[in-house]
């Protein structure tokens, strides 16, 4: 199974780190944008209203001096749409993501969201836009009341419990011996990996950001968990702008564009239909991977 970036399991741990020592949850972005290296530029202004238009205008970037990791990739995302991410391990789905939420900045080029360059702004009002759902959810040791509320912590009880609903959590924590003052441990060990990903979503639910990133899981989780899954993701994609690093072919058929991605470069880009009609690599990646109904 993969493991998502290194950035984002780091803010998991540090969060968990300083959240033992800080009374009252801070987003966990807020408290990352005082690290050194995440200090915004002197004239750094907030994103204006966001409406959810993402380019990235040939953008490439390397880690480090020894090789280039991603190849002037350029695409033009709508207001709404969803746009999966597929390709072989290690042909920089992850790292594009991790330019978008700005983790990373690219070596040359450009990410815009509607029309505002992500390098000109700050750090904080950028990611309060954006929703993650990742395969690790990041849970914290308290009760799944506040690591739903995480999503948005001026949030009311009513609100997080309607979240849950929409999130197709609500019934499983009920069942729960304490419900939502049922405490999870740092790892959410107690509760399911489905079950962590449905609190995930209500997280999100509750953020209501602009732009959300998902990572799909990879591994199995049963069947009834996962049609409560997709169903709640289906409604938190809703008229968001999503970035899926995608897995199932379902998902990837359903989204709106398809960026085929391999050693770096964009090398095919456009609808499940369109790209099965162009037989390249996504056709040939389709025809090896039809029959576990998973790509990449
Ligand atoms: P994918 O998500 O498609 O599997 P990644 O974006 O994770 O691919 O990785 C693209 C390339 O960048 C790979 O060669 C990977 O080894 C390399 N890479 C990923 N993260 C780092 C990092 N933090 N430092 C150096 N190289 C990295």
């Amino acid at each position: 199974s993969r493991q998502f970036t290194r950035p984002l399991n780091d803010l998991a741990n540090q969060f968990n780190t300083l959240l033992s020592a800080v009374a009252g949850a801070e987003r966990v972005f807020a408290i990352l944008d005082e690290k050194e290296e995440e200090v915004d530029e002197k004239q750094a202004s907030e994103l204006r209203e966001v409406r959810g238009e993402v380019d990235f205008e040939d953008v490439s970037f390397s880690y480090n001096d020894e090789e280039q990791t991603i190849y002037d990739v350029s695409f033009h995302a709508k207001k709404g749409e969803t746009i999966a991410l597929v390709g072989p391990t290690g042909a920089g789905k992850t790292t594009i993501i991790n330019l978008l939420a700005r983790f990373y900045e690219p070596n040359s080029g450009r990410i815009l969201i509607d029309g505002q360059d992500i390098q000109q702004v700050t750090r904080s009002s950028l990611r309060k836009h954006m929703g993650f759902v990742l395969q690790d959810s990041f849970l914290f040791q308290g009760t799944i009341r506040e690591n739903i509320r995480y999503g948005r912590l001026e949030a009311e009880d009513e609100e997080v419990v309607n979240a849950a609903k929409l999130a197709n959590a609500h019934s499983f924590i009920m069942k729960l011996p304490d419900r939502y003052d049922t405490i999870l441990n740092q790892d959410g060990s107690g509760i399911s990996q489905g079950q962590r990903q449905l609190l995930s979503i209500a997280r999100a639910i509750l953020a209501d950001p602009v732009l959300l990133i998902l990572d799909e899981a990879t591994s199995s989780i049963d069947t009834i968990t996962e049609l409560k899954i997709q169903e709640a993701l289906h409604r938190l994609m809703e008229g968001r702008t999503s970035f899926v690093i995608a897995h199932r072919l379902n998902t990837i058929q359903q989204s709106d564009q398809i960026l085929v991605l391999n050693e770096g470069r964009i090398i095919e880009k456009g609808s499940h239909d369109e790209l099965l009609r162009q037989r390249g690599f996504y056709y040939d990646l389709n025809h090896s991977s039809l029959r576990e109904n998973q790509i990449g």
